[in-house]
């Protein structure tokens, strides 16, 4: 039993755990929320709401979340300490339940407090960074066919130019670098040069492809994209898209077919194995009915910038994206951007088997306590959690209350901006809104 310095499991819930490879979710699991800092203050409290309204909607009292709060940010501040900012307390509670939710985190500007997203996610070993992105009918949009965007962004979350290996210009580390890449390795950088190191390994890359792959049979997707700079960074970005191709022909044979073999083979991938086996990994959400039948998934890749633009011109032939860090922190902001937003982009952090469910966006303080911003993300973030834990018939409830309420044109303040003829909420009123939807 896990010993806590300053917080209590709730007595009335029990264990997620891990059996034959697989999340066993009990009727009343434990799930650890960190409220959230800023804005934390007004979507968090909205977004149980609605959830547990889907849960008892959906189950009838057979099936309840106990939840457990712990601290990160302001909150752990001023219940452990100065600069207490993430307590073991709290990693501790995640670790051990498994699933966890969480609202928004300042980041602590100076003394040498990096990201708490940033340490959460290395910490707990989170690789994958899932990003669902689609639109909701009565979302204003900047493009013409919001609809067609439904994709799902796997993005790398350990490793890249993200993992912090870097040296500040002027430093003596730096000239040691720069002194080995000039003289030993005989390229020529720069003296005057800052230095950030990119790696990416074939463990960091075969395990995403592999989460993303098992995603798109599990969830009747069409197709996997690997998206990479490859034509450039060969040895990093091109080898990430080798490694994924390599591991889908590998481990997943009798699902895929690569666009290349497509082309060959156009007819003969006709009848072949159809997906019937859920995968593992059968936990995120599902955006559309599952089944493929009759074909396999398609692996493909693409060139970072194309990607950019063939999500603005032709977002349906996209499922489920495979990418590096950098790549996958450009195109979820930009994906979410082309369907409304931030205040409406759900997301998770998962490991092997930790799921960590995020609002998107972060703390907007100048809205704190004000009841008025947009719980979307957060309550979106809920439904993949809700998916996650195979309680599929909840997910369900709580994705249609916010689609009826947003086509009754029942928003917050940053939507009802831009839309004509709709009607103000405030956070609060819209969490109403959405359970009465439900
Ligand atoms: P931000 O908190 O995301 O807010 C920027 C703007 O986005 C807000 O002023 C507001 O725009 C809009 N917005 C954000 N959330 C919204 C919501 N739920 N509903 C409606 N509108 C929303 O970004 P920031 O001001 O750059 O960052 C503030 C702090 O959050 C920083 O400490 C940053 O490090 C942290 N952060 C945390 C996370 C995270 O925990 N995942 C992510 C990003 C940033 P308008 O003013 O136009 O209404």
């Amino acid at each position: 039993m896990t010993q806590y310095d300053k917080i209590v499991p709730p007595v009335d819930g029990a264990s997620i755990t891990i059996k034959n490879g697989e999340l066993n979710v009990p009727d009343n699991p434990i799930i650890p929320f960190i409220r959230g800092d800023g804005i934390g203050i007004d979507i968090w409290p909205a977004t149980q709401r609605v959830i547990d309204a889907a849960v008892q909607k959906a189950y009838g009292g057979e099936k309840c979340i106990a939840w457990f709060k712990v601290y990160a940010g302001d909150e752990a501040v001023e219940k452990y300490g100065p600069n207490q900012y993430l307590p073991q307390d709290t990693l501790k509670a995640v670790q051990e339940y498994l699933v966890a939710i969480k609202g928004p985190l300042t980041t602590p500007v100076g003394g040498g407090i990096r990201s708490l997203n940033v340490t959460l996610r290395q910490v707990l070993d989170l690789y994958a960074c899932v990003r669902p992105v689609r639109w909701f009918r009565g979302v204003p949009s900047p493009v013409t066919h919001p609809e067609r965007m439904n994709i799902v962004i796997f993005r790398e979350n350990t490793e890249d130019v993200y993992a912090g290996i870097e040296w500040q210009q002027g430093t003596p580390e730096v000239k040691m670098v720069i002194d080995f890449i000039n003289n030993t390795m005989k390229k020529k950088v720069r003296e005057d040069s800052g230095i950030g190191i990119k790696p990416i390994s074939v463990f960091g890359s075969k395990r995403l492809a592999r989460k993303a792959i098992k995603h798109a049979i599990s969830e009747g997707r069409k197709s996997v994209t690997f998206m990479h700079k490859g034509n450039i960074m060969k040895f990093t970005e091109g080898a990430f898209k080798d490694w994924g191709y390599q591991l889908a022909l590998e481990e997943f044979r009798d699902y895929v077919i690569t666009e290349a073999e497509l082309w060959d083979e156009a007819r003969a991938a006709d009848g072949v194995t159809p997906i019937t086996k859920p995968g593992a990994f059968a936990h995120l959400r599902d955006d559309k009915p599952a089944g493929n039948p009759g074909s396999r998934i398609v692996i493909k890749d693409r060139i970072a910038d194309s990607m950019f633009q063939q999500i603005l011109t032709r977002a349906d032939e996209y499922e489920v994206v495979c990418t590096p860090n950098l790549n996958g922190d450009y195109i979820s902001d930009a994906a979410a951007a082309q369907v409304g937003g931030l205040g409406m982009a759900p997301g998770a952090n998962i490991g092997d088997y930790i799921g960590f469910f995020e609002a998107t966006h972060g703390t907007a303080p100048k809205y704190a306590g004000k009841d008025m911003v947009n719980p979307g993300s957060l309550m979106l973030s809920g439904v993949m959690m809700l998916t996650y834990l195979g309680w599929r018939e909840a997910a369900n409830l709580v994705e249609t209350g916010i689609e009826r309420t947003i086509e009754a044109k029942v928003v917050t303040y940053d939507l009802h901006r831009l839309m004509e003829g709709a009607t103000k909420v405030s956070c609060s009123g819209y969490a109403d809104a959405v359970i009465k939807n439900m």
